[in-house]
């Protein structure tokens, strides 16, 4: 396992449908609590952690301040594009 690497409870990226089981922090040993940020390592979108450990949409007004709004997160998706492989 990767360090600061959790399984969490078994979730579908909503974007493509991607089974999720692992969950890794950008700057945190913690868990992923409802309402963090999420980044599907199969599709490179965003999502958001629910209260019952699923993953939804972001809305419109998340997607501007807390994806767009949020450097932690553009860095996050910058990297993923330079590792995933193609
Ligand atoms: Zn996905």
């Amino acid at each position: 396992m990767i360090e600061g690497q959790h399984f969490v409870d078994r979730s579908v990226c909503p974007h493509c449908g991607t089974i999720h089981e692992k969950a890794t922090g950008m700057n945190t040993d913690q868990r992923p609590q409802a309402g963090d940020v999420t980044i599907c390592w199969e599709c490179g979108k965003v999502a958001f952690f629910t209260e019952d450990g699923r993953r939804r949409m972001p809305t419109d007004d998340e997607y501007r301040t807390k994806i767009l709004g949020d450097q932690r997160v553009l860095a996050a998706l910058a990297y993923w594009r330079r590792t995933k492989k193609r």
